[in-house]
């Protein structure tokens, strides 16, 4: 008998969880994996766009590449969920299935932040990367701020890697002197969980003469002054925005009621919504994980994982951990780890720092290319 799966979002959750049914499972189960966009890109590969490092053609990965049999990738917007009738409806038409896995990630509010769209960029999307790419090269002097509008957002280290590409960048071009960069983030240390890969961002921050404006989130930018009014009221001019928005869950699971306090509740080892045979993973979750897609993926695994042994009729495997190892730059092509746990202690998550090196570096090139092997069927490049 064969397993009717719908995976709703072609992400880190929705690549991983396909694959590894698909390439377990053989011809016992039948993935249809949808997606409004023709291609994934990492997240990473979004700060490489910004900062020229590579182009956006050479880090698309278009999905009419998953060659992976019974997996069928439909490039539809859904448009409608039903989760008590496992039923989706897209632009296309609909679709159900004996399991959905709604793993639709987090979208952006840039609205929700008066000013931004005006006075401010950002480069959490593709396009908005895109777009600093063409101007970050003509910024040469003045005030940059890279501000968090709002938490949760995805991955935690990516504005103080940001804070330090642009250093390089500006030293590349000689102006660094005649630039001022700030960092907003609303939290006391850069990345909570792991005090000495605080300690070490905050280190060299001073080295690089960046700024950490701590336990501030940017409320809104004022397009007449050209300042960041931050949620105190404080006030930052700023010649260069680089912001991250509001994230919120996609329109389609909110309307779909499957949503608590704008994210999707799951039971936290088996990732199960409320709804029988439903299971959601990755930004989308309220899980207790960061939005990053290193959880994405694991919570994906886990979920990929129950499915098989069930179908195969073997015990329940272990539960979701809740751990995972985020590579961070810290510019001049230093890359370092942070291997966090958020379950063990609850309440308490916990996390290691590994300074960069050369070794780091590769794992994260690494990281990326096992990727790309095992959704899409590619070799190295
Ligand atoms: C600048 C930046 C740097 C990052 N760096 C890292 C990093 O170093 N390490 C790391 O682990 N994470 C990193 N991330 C975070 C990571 O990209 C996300 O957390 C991850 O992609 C989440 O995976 P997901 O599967 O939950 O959702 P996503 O990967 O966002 O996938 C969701 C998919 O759903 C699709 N979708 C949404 N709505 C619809 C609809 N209505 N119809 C059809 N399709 C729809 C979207 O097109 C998308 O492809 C970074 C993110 C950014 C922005």
């Amino acid at each position: 008998m064969t397993t009717t799966v719908l995976v709703l979002g072609a992400g880190f959750g929705g690549l991983e969880l396909s694959s590894r049914l698909a390439q377990e499972l053989g011809d016992q189960v039948e993935v249809t994996l949808i997606d409004r966009a023709d291609a994934f890109v990492f997240g990473f590969s979004k700060l490489d766009v910004m900062f020229g490092k590579r182009t956006l053609d050479a880090v698309r990965l278009p999905y009419r590449e998953i060659t992976t049999p019974h997996v069928r990738f439909l490039q539809e917007t859904i448009t409608a969920i039903d989760p008590d009738a496992r039923r989706v409806t897209t632009d296309r038409g609909t679709h159900g299935a004996d399991i959905l896995v709604v793993a639709l990630g987090a979208e952006y509010d840039v609205e929700a932040t008066p000013g931004l769209a005006e006075a401010g960029h950002e480069f959490y999307s593709v396009a908005g990367a895109e777009a600093l790419r063409e101007l970050l090269p003509a910024f040469r002097s003045g005030t940059a701020i890279v501000g968090v509008c709002g938490a949760p957002f995805k991955c935690p280290p990516a504005p103080s890697e940001t804070a330090f590409l642009l250093d390089e960048l500006l030293r590349a071009h000689g102006v660094r002197d005649d630039v001022r960069i700030q960092v907003v983030i609303p939290f006391g240390k850069p990345v909570p969980p792991s005090p000495a890969t605080s300690e070490a961002i905050l280190g060299r921050f001073a080295e690089r003469g960046i700024e950490f404006v701590p336990d501030r989130r940017v409320a809104a930018l004022d397009p007449a002054t050209r300042e960041a009014i931050l949620d105190d009221g404080t006030r930052l001019p700023f010649d260069l925005f680089l912001g991250i928005p509001v994230h919120r869950a996609p329109a389609v699971a909110v309307a779909s009621g499957m949503t608590e306090g704008g994210w999707i509740p799951v039971d936290k080892q088996t990732l199960a919504t409320r709804f029988p045979g439903v299971y959601a993973v990755g930004d989308v979750t309220s899980v207790g994980t960061p939005k990053a897609g290193v959880f994405a993926e694991g919570a994906a695994r886990v979920v990929a994982d129950q499915l098989i042994a069930r179908i195969r009729g073997e015990n329940e495997p272990p539960g979701y951990d809740g751990t995972g190892a985020c590579w961070m730059e810290f510019g001049d092509q230093q890359v370092a780890r942070i291997d966090v746990d958020f379950f063990s202690t609850p309440g308490h998550p916990t996390g290691t720092f590994t300074p960069p090196s050369d070794r780091i570096a590769a794992e994260k090139v690494e990281f990326g290319v096992s990727r790309r092997a095992r959704w899409f069927g590619r070799g190295a490049g």
